[in-house]
This record gives structure tokens, sequence and C-alpha cells, in this order.
């Protein structure tokens, strides 16, 4: 090129030039902010523990990232372009309650922000405090939500037996991330669509069923869940049927679909790849950050 038509080509750059540096940038906006919705770290002391544990007791290989701390959650965040992640706390003895709560209360007020950490319950900790008192307790230290794992806990979600936790929940405005379908370390389903319908009967009770509403169930999502008032997150879902995925997203609502990896059990680089391969536009912007956006306040 010319010395003379290239000082006129930074000077002047031609249209289609323009346009394409202006859409480079609008897409960077669209894809910009990704809140993460369901992800795990563990205590310094026993994070790396817990992952050899969890990856040893799987059915089937599992991959792990990471040593499962806070770091490291961190660490995979700015790597895979996570703005926020929602730190999701199952307590597996109800002795833990407490202890877990105080920590997810000083970490949400101690850190950065870019970490939100959920409360814990569990279907016995009635036996040794009160349920009311303590979730009441969460909500009003700020805490937005709890998690719930009926295979961690060993407990069926439509046993009337915790409508306690439940009517406490809705009582307070927190909502309930559910473990729900399928866990790979556990050979019997507590958590099936059937009976996570059952729960999402109390009205004004705010629901997360994760895993696109009870992993590897997809027939049972179809029938029960799907359309119902609540949301699904897309946690371990990178490696399910694209089919599947585009059938769910469209019989539910992607108004109700939230974007959630399951680190340190899957990269939501993973899952970022899965969803962008097969939705775009507003449909991906309210999966990756605007639904979360409104249940969280942020
Ligand atoms: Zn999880």
């Amino acid at each position: 090129m010319q010395p003379q038509r290239l000082r006129l080509l930074i000077l002047m750059p031609p249209r289609n030039l323009k346009v394409a540096v202006t859409r480079a940038a609008f897409n960077n906006q669209r894809s910009h902010m990704l809140i993460d919705f369901h992800t795990h770290y563990f205590p310094d002391n026993i994070g790396p523990r817990v992952i050899k544990e969890l990856t040893a007791s799987a059915t089937e290989p599992v991959m792990s990232c990471g040593d499962g701390t806070l770091r490291s959650l961190k660490e995979y965040m700015r790597l895979d372009g996570v703005d926020i992640s929602v730190n999701a706390p199952p307590a597996t003895k109800k002795e833990q309650v407490i202890s877990i709560n105080r920590k997810m209360i000083e970490q949400n007020k101690t850190g950065d922000g870019s970490v939100i950490c959920l409360g814990s319950m569990h279907p016995d900790f009635y036996e040794i405090g009160n349920v009311d008192e303590e979730l009441g307790f969460l909500a009003s230290q700020g805490i937005k939500g709890i998690k719930l794992h009926p295979e961690y806990q060993q407990f069926y979600p439509d046993d009337p037996e915790h409508w306690e936790i439940y009517e406490a929940c809705k009582k307070y405005g927190l909502f309930i991330l559910f473990h729900a379908g399928v866990d790979l370390a556990y050979p019997e389903v507590h958590a099936t669509p059937k009976r996570l319908a059952e729960v999402a009967t109390i009205e004004g009770l705010k629901l997360i069923f994760a895993h696109m509403g009870s992993y590897r169930m997809w027939d049972d999502v179809l029938k029960y869940l799907c359309g119902g008032n609540f949301y699904f997150d897309t946690a371990y879902t990178a490696g399910a049927d694209d089919g599947i995925i585009r059938e769910l997203v469209k019989a539910h609502g992607a108004d109700k679909i939230l974007f959630g990896s399951d680190f340190p059990w899957e990269r939501a680089a993973a899952i970022k790849k899965k969803f962008s391969g097969l939705f775009s536009g507003e449909t991906l912007d309210k999966i990756y950050f605007r639904n979360a956006q409104k249940l969280l306040g942020v």
C-alpha cells in the first residue's frame, strides 16, 4: 500500500471498518455481564479433601477444577469471564448450619462483592435450633436465599415435615436453590420433578431447581415442571443433549433460566460454550445475567 493511501486510511477509516468496530464493541457489551448462579467453595483447610472425596465417590468419572477454595473459584471466574458467582453451601449435618451461615454472612460483608454467598439449612435442624429464627436472621443479614440438597441431606422435598422451612423462607423472602435430579454420588434420587412440583404448590415461595429442573430426568421435567412459576439453573449440563436443552428452555421460558456451572464440578466456560451455541441475543442476555440480576437485586 502506498504511504499516501495508508495515511488516508488512518485519517478516514472506511465505512465497513467503522461498522465492524462498532459491532464488535456492541457484541462485547452484550456478552459483558455473566452471573454464575450455582458454584461451590469450601473452607481453605478442607477444600482439597472435599474435592478428592466427592470425586472418588461419584458413580462415573467426574472432573473437578481447582482445589475447592474461594481463591480457586475466583481464579476460574477470571479465566472464564464470570463477573459474579453465587456460592451455594449445603450443610451435610444439622450441627453445621449455624457455623456455615455465620461464615457466609461474614464473607458477604467483608468480600469484594464478586462472590455472593447463600445460607444453609438442614432438614433436621429443628432438633437443635429454631428454624424460623435462623432463617429470619439470615434475611436480616442480607442473605438472599438458601441451598437445600435432598441427596447430601437425605430427605424427600415433598415430605410435609419440611414445610416449616419452606414457609419460613416464603415469610422472609428467601429463595431456595434446590439440587434437582440425579447426583452422580448417590444412586437414589430424592429430588425428583414430581416431588419438587409439590413444593412448588406453595404460592409465593421463590424456587430454583438446579440442573435444568432435574438432572437426567428430562421427560419428567417436561411433564411436571416446565412452564411453572420457578427458575431452572443450567448447572452441570454442558454434556446434555443440545436438542433437550433447546426443548427445555422453550418449554419453560428463557425468563426463568439462570446461568449456573456447578463449579468446581464444571467450568462456566463449558456452559457458556454450550448455551452461546444454542441461543443468542435477548434470550442469552436473560439467561446470562438479566434474570439473576432481578433475583439478586444487583
Ligand atoms: Zn451444585
